[in-house]
């Protein structure tokens, strides 16, 4: 047999097929069942989403030669027929090519005849929108006096296009978009079905590309099937998506949000190299700064579907990323993204409004935001250096926030534990890391650590990346420039490696429960009681 591709050998065959469209699908069914087939049916949403598999699902399960079903049988002549779009009674018409008044009159033409096997005249219009304005006035007559044992099935991607009186007629369901799960589920039961091996995070690049589309996601998954010699690896992915990686997408926030204008530039050009579309790159960095934004504000635990396609290692950078950076240059930067992406227009000079914008961008001052004036009752030491007497009340907010900091703390701290604490207050995540790392060495000049590979962060702490961000944040935040070194604890087998800060509050709790237990055990209570008893301690437990 010819091979045949998948998203024909798994269209939808029946209404719990239809995955992602529960809805519709029930509202279908039960209308079915009671008899009430509307005779004018409109289903909406976006391409590759099921609109026409709904409507031979549906045109089947009114003609089925065993129903009306609410499922069709799939086995008879009608079913088979309607499958094969050869039905006598089931007509499919493509709105973009046949839009004009014409067409319809023709079709109205046969609506006379009475269906010439089935219960059902079934006429599907895909691309309704695209008739013209007498074809659709053509068409709400024959709605607004509908033959016996007609019904219009129409597709549409833009609904706003379909005159307000032709809706109005119609019942109107609104196809959704598919979930990322449901359709990496949807691949997963396939590959098992057609016995072909794979790898679950290329189900997830695959669902997440596809955008809410299982058609698309079945092409693509085709395609990665054919490269990968019959299996889907990540690495056939790879050549098939154009995509660029989510590092190069955190680098460039990186470079943007804290505002390195030639950074940018360089990585323009890159792109500009590699020739890819530039509109897709800017509403790229835009969803990368969307899910910095949730991250920052709900935590890295958030479940989010439109998040399953980073890594935990990219979930943990955009967090430090945005933990830096105050919220209102996040907004900002989305707005700027935004604007950007309206301006550009599929050209050559797509290259340079990108451009463009990064650099004003970049830039320019921070937004000058009102600020409420400082009663002079309540000023703080910390304000009296922003509270000029003549000076405007407009202060850059982060610039006021900042100030104090950068005046007094950038300081190298003395001891290692207040290095941890100061860099926690800055960068809450890093600074929770530090508390793995045991101190070997500790000065100005050079910082030498040791981790434990297995601790919760320590494999992570252990790759170069980790520790070149490190090095970058400890310069930031006190103007470190020596060298920062981290070694693998379980290697060192010289002298004994001193405790973590993490090791030092775990014993020192261990130490805390030892005494408390001791005292109730000294306590004169106790002891009053164990001797008139003459029993013994077993147990000890704290609340
Ligand atoms: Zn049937």
């Amino acid at each position: 047999m010819a091979y045949q591709p998948l998203a024909r050998k798994y269209r939808p065959e029946q209404f719990s097929d239809l995955i992602g469209q529960e809805a519709v699908s029930q509202a279908l069914v039960n209308a079915i069942r009671l008899g009430r087939e509307p005779c004018g049916i409109i289903f909406s949403g976006v391409r590759g989403i099921g609109k026409t598999s709904s409507a031979r699902v549906f045109a089947k399960a009114l003609n089925c030669d065993n129903g009306p079903n609410p499922e069709p049988c799939n086995h008879c002549y009608s079913c088979k027929a309607i499958a094969g779009t050869y039905h006598e009674d089931v007509i499919e018409i493509d709105g973009a090519s046949n839009n004009g008044v014409s067409e319809i009159r023709a079709l109205q033409e046969t609506l006379g005849y009475t269906p010439q096997r089935s219960r059902f005249k079934i006429y599907i219009i895909d691309e309704v929108h695209m008739l013209s304005n007498s074809a659709f006035n053509a068409l709400l007559k024959t709605l607004e006096e509908p033959p016996q044992s007609v019904v219009f099935i129409l597709a549409t991607t833009e609904l706003h296009k379909i005159p307000k009186t032709v809706i109005s007629r119609c019942q109107t369901f609104y196809l959704k978009k598919v979930s990322a799960s449901a359709i990496q589920k949807r691949l997963h039961d396939i590959l098992v079905k057609e016995n072909l091996s794979f790898e679950e995070d290329a189900l997830a690049i695959i669902a997440q590309e596809a955008s809410g589309s299982v058609r698309d996601a079945l092409t693509l998954l085709d395609q990665a099937i054919a490269l990968g010699g019959g299996s889907v690896k990540q690495e056939s992915l790879k050549l098939l998506l154009t995509s660029l990686s989510s590092s190069f997408f955190i680098q460039f926030l990186d470079a943007l949000l804290n505002k390195r204008a030639a950074d940018c530039l360089k990585l323009i050009a890159e792109l500009n190299q590699e020739g890819v579309e530039f509109d897709t790159v800017v509403s790229d960095l835009a969803s990368y700064l969307r899910h910095t934004m949730i991250l920052k504000n709900l935590g890295l635990n958030i479940s989010d579907d439109s998040l399953a396609k980073l890594t935990n290692e990219d979930k943990v950078h955009l967090y430090e990323l945005a933990n830096k950076i105050p919220d209102h240059r996040l907004h900002d930067l989305f707005h700027q993204l935004m604007a950007c992406a309206k301006e550009m227009d599929g050209s050559w000079l797509d290259r340079f409004v990108f451009e463009n914008y990064c650099l004003e961008w970049c830039l320019k001052q921070e937004n000058l935001v009102q600020q409420k004036p400082i009663p002079h009752t309540l000023s703080t030491p910390q304000q009296v250096p922003l509270a000029r007497p003549s000076a405007p009340t407009n202060v850059p907010v982060e610039a006021a926030q900042k100030a104090p900091q950068q005046v007094h703390e950038r300081k190298f701290p003395a001891t290692w534990e207040e290095f941890i604490a100061r860099t926690k207050q800055q960068s809450p995540f890093q600074g929770r890391k530090l508390e793995e790392l045991s101190s070997l060495e500790y000065s100005e000049k050079k910082i030498l650590v040791a981790v434990d590979p297995k601790s919760f962060f320590g494999g992570e702490i252990l790759k170069v990346d980790a520790q070149k961000r490190f090095a970058q944040l400890f310069l930031d935040l006190f103007e470190f420039k020596g060298v920062f070194e981290v070694r693998d604890k379980t290697l060192l087998a010289a002298s004994p490696v001193p405790e973590s800060l993490l090791d030092e509050k775990a014993r020192k709790d261990a130490e805390l429960r030892k005494k408390m237990e001791q005292d109730i055990h000294q306590h004169p209570t106790t002891q009053a009681v164990l001797s008139a008893f003459g029993g013994r301690i077993e147990k000890t437990e704290h609340h």
